[in-house]
């Protein structure tokens, strides 16, 4: 399908939007200016949305104050139901959503309708979990005194999201935001804005009262910024780059805001000696390749012991053989393109650096013949640590090898990093499989499977990967502030 028919399918079911979201109006940038949007997989321009800056975010942020007054003081039922509805619409457009992630993200259409249902599937647990937010009652140190504490919204939320899960990054913020009552102003990446403004409109049909959703896009920086320096804004919700994670938490401090960080990670994923190869095949690969290998939680350093190291790696490497590469709208496909130059061009460099320090390139490693940003599925063997491959998160489809001896030397290469978000093990020793998941230094650890997220667990990492977890019923107390009422001469008659 070309580029062009798609938008128009998806502009005839009235979700192709092209403006910013503020006060349940659609706007342009107040000054016109515009910036580009494209298909990833062919370099044409889908759509050109507004390049907003601190005046937008501000007013943005001032909608979201507003609607937080009203939106707060519903019951929880109230909120449950307009995102229970918001949830309906959303799976009821499954289709065109998937369409419009495959469109501006390169993934393929199948992954896009998992990524639907999985951004989903956010919004539908949190309208569940808004009717769950139980104080407590203390027993009082005196008798005369009643000790309560109430759980309440933080207030307004800014969201800054990435574009390799357009429409699930921006869920798990939003369904716990609006849950409890907060309201947000969501800054989605410049490479993926259709998707998002396509999930606002949706909320608005949901009748999601105006103001309580807003999106603003464009100059990042200054639209950051305007968040930050908003005494109006009480919470920052990011996911993306550890340099620009480490920038808000430092802004934050200017208003003393409560921040989440979603960071990047450097996943190790372990197989040793005792697992079934098919499951560690299998789970690595998908731990490793899916996206294209751009998620945070992809394994990107493959750590396999000594035995099964040769066994390992060949059917590995047949594995990848098998990865078809391609527009993401073609049957069959697995594998999309990058998602900019800037990326392929990292994937080349950390690549030729490990080849420079004595790296072997078992598939791949170079361009893929379809040119643009795609790249071709790389495995490279007798990997180091002092390899970039090894020491930062390479973003791409390219699987390291490394080797082991013995347990507690895959434990020291496994922790032996900054990043702490996902790390993955393939074993069939029960108690190796308690002893490593309690040893590694990550929030999330796959036993014996590659693909482990889900709306209903925590997700987050250590270190510095991040701060808060998202999804579960752990993700809402990130927008909830405590607050001890204390009532006393409670014996009086
Ligand atoms: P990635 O490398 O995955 O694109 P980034 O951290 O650059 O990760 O981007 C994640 C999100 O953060 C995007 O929405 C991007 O526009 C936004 N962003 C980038 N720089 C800033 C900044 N200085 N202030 C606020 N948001 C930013």
């Amino acid at each position: 399908m070309e580029t062009k028919s798609i938008a128009t399918r998806i502009q005839n079911s009235g979700l192709f939007r092209t403006q910013g979201l503020i006060g349940g109006k659609w706007v342009d940038a107040y000054d016109g200016k515009t910036i580009k949007v494209n298909n990833p997989a062919t370099g044409e321009i889908i759509a050109e949305v507004p390049y907003m800056g601190k005046r937008e975010t501000n007013d943005a942020i001032s909608s979201a104050y507003d609607a937080f007054n009203s939106w707060s003081k519903l019951t929880a039922a109230e909120r449950s139901k307009y995102l229970r509805e918001w949830y309906d619409l959303l799976m009821t457009h499954k289709e065109e959503l998937a369409q419009l992630i495959t469109l501006e993200q390169g993934k393929p259409l199948k992954d896009a309708m998992g990524e639907v249902t999985y951004g989903a599937d956010f919004i539908e647990f949190f309208s569940e979990e808004a009717k769950r937010v139980y104080g407590d009652v203390i027993p009082a140190t005196s008798s005369d005194r009643r000790l309560v504490v109430l759980k309440q919204p933080v207030g307004v939320v800014g969201a800054i999201t990435p574009w390799n899960f357009p429409l699930a990054m921006i869920t798990r913020k939003v369904g716990p935001a609006l849950a409890c009552g907060c309201t947000v102003v969501i800054k989605p990446s410049e490479f993926t804005p259709l998707t998002a403004l396509a999930a606002a409109e949706l909320a608005l049909q949901a009748g999601i009262p105006q103001g309580v959703v807003n999106v603003v896009m464009g100059n990042a920086p200054d639209i950051g910024e305007a968040l930050l320096s908003s005494t109006q804004v009480r919470k920052i919700t990011f996911t993306g780059s550890t340099a620009v994670g480490k920038k808000l938490m430092a802004g934050a401090a200017g208003t003393v805001k409560k921040v989440s960080l979603e960071l990047g990670g450097n996943a190790p994923c372990l197989v040793f000696d005792d697992a079934d190869l098919d499951v560690a095949v299998k789970g690595t690969l998908a731990a490793k390749f899916r996206n294209s290998g751009q998620t945070c939680v992809c394994a990107n350093r493959i750590l396999v012991q000594e035995g099964i190291y040769e066994k390992f790696a060949d059917a590995f490497l047949k594995a990848v053989q098998n990865l078809q590469v391609g527009d993401g709208f073609t049957e069959g496909v697995v594998q999309g393109p990058l998602i900019n130059e800037a990326a392929v061009k990292k994937v080349e460099s950390f690549v030729q650096d490990a080849i420079s320090k004595g790296a072997k390139v078992l598939l791949g490693g170079k361009r893929h013949s379809l040119g643009l940003t795609f790249y071709e599925p790389t495995v490279v063997s007798d990997v180091k640590n002092e390899m970039l491959l090894a020491k930062e998160e390479v973003f791409g489809p390219v699987a390291p090898l490394l080797q082991f001896k013995t347990e507690e030397e895959a434990i020291r290469i496994a922790n032996d990093t900054n990043a702490g978000l996902a790390a993955y093990i393939f074993t069939n020793n029960v108690q190796r499989t308690w002893r490593v998941s309690e040893a590694l230094e990550y929030g999330l650890v796959g036993v014996n499977e590659g693909l482990i997220s889900t709306e209903v667990a925590p997700f987050g990492g250590v270190k510095q990967s991040g701060l808060g977890r998202e999804g579960s019923k752990y993700g809402i107390d990130e927008y909830l502030e405590l607050k001890y009422v204390c009532f006393g001469d409670m014996n009086r008659k």
